[in-house]
């Protein structure tokens, strides 16, 4: 259950009704920014409607309740004046690692002349193999900030340890939290207290609740800025890295206000699959597109198989536009299309 308290109650209201609560032994959670508190349960209601600090209550009969769209109708996240959720494709791009300052630059002068608004690269990799590339670290974040700086993006990049917050934090516009860090729960309460928007991806063998439970997390910590990425989830089939769960946008616009983007490159792990794994994303309904796109990819020191090209990123953005232009929708890199009436 979600009880909104009186936006003007008195503190002794509250406690009144937080110690019948220890009294009974019903477990609660009070989110003060948003004048709310949260039961597991939604048993209660009888109990609680006549306490002096209730304004209302909604009975949400799922674990996650933040996450709900019995909650919310819709959440639409703001960063830097560009807002994902609210309608346009956000189209999403940068190379999975940040690798050197060439790379970075001539990436972000691209992305910025194809209107992108959003520049992604990992700076502390989540490696498989602990030989593998594990990125630049805090100087990867440096040069991926000065590059979105000179060229008007905002930044998208993984925290992966909690140690590294503050840096992260400084460089950054959207925290990513990697697949395997879904599920790393105290990384997520700690991403609650902080006022930056979360693009959450699935766990690879993440059920959708509980997705929606690390959503959960974030939003009762106080963090209402979460971006959901699906990101492909393990299977049997050795033919493909991922299955790219495609179902499940229409499904969390059902149960969830939070916005929901795809992850196309780590959804098929092949850089030929990504230009229709996007437009199938478009066509879907999902909110935007996260995708790896590096100036040379042969010569990427990770995910370099679904790593696209200029020339390829170039195909899906028509591609995408024109699929969404037939459906009355458009890019957020197409600001001059907004100005024309939809057919
Ligand atoms: C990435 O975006 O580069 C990444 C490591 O993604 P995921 O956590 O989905 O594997
Ligand atoms: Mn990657």
């Amino acid at each position: 259950m979600i009880i909104k308290l009186k936006k003007d109650g008195q503190e002794a209201d509250r406690l009144i009704l937080f110690d019948f609560f220890k009294k009974n032994k019903i477990p609660f959670h009070y989110l003060s920014s948003e004048q709310i508190v949260i039961t597991p349960r939604h048993t209660e209601i009888e109990l609680v409607q006549d306490f002096s600090a209730v304004d209302s209550y909604i009975a949400i009969p799922t674990n996650y309740k933040l996450a709900s769209k019995l909650y919310k109708n819709k959440t639409v996240v703001s960063v830097n004046g560009t807002e994902i959720g609210g309608g346009l494709f956000n189209v999403m791009a940068g190379p999975c690692s940040v690798e050197h300052e060439e790379q970075i630059f001539s990436t972000a002068e691209f992305l910025a002349s194809k209107g992108v608004k959003f520049i992604r690269g990992g700076a502390y990799k989540p490696r498989t193999s602990p030989y593998s590339f594990s990125g630049l670290g805090v100087d990867g974040l440096k040069l991926l900030r000065k590059a979105a700086d000179q060229y008007g993006l905002n930044v998208v990049t993984e925290i992966l340890d909690l140690n590294v917050l503050d840096e992260v934090m400084n460089y950054s516009d959207v925290l990513q939290v990697g697949s395997r860090n879904m599920h790393n729960f105290y990384l997520l309460r700690e991403l609650g207290k902080v006022r930056k928007p979360v693009l959450l991806k699935r766990g690879f063998q993440a059920k959708v609740v509980e997705w929606l439970l690390s959503a959960e997390y974030l939003l009762s910590g106080g963090n209402s800025e979460v971006i959901l990425c699906e990101r492909g989830i393990r299977s049997f089939d050795p033919l493909s890295r991922n299955v790219l769960d495609l179902g499940v946008v229409p499904l969390i616009k059902e149960l969830s206000h939070l916005p929901v983007i795809i992850d196309p490159s780590h959804g098929t792990g092949a850089s030929s699959h990504v230009i229709p794994a996007s437009m199938a994303a478009a066509a879907i309904g999902a909110d935007g597109i996260l995708v790896e796109v590096h100036p040379n990819p042969a010569q990427a020191l990770s995910d370099g198989d679904q790593a696209i090209s200029f020339i390829q990123f170039d195909e899906l953005l028509n591609n995408t536009q024109l699929l969404l232009n037939a459906l009355g929708k458009h890019t957020d890199t197409q600001t001059s299309a907004l100005k024309t009436p939809r057919l």
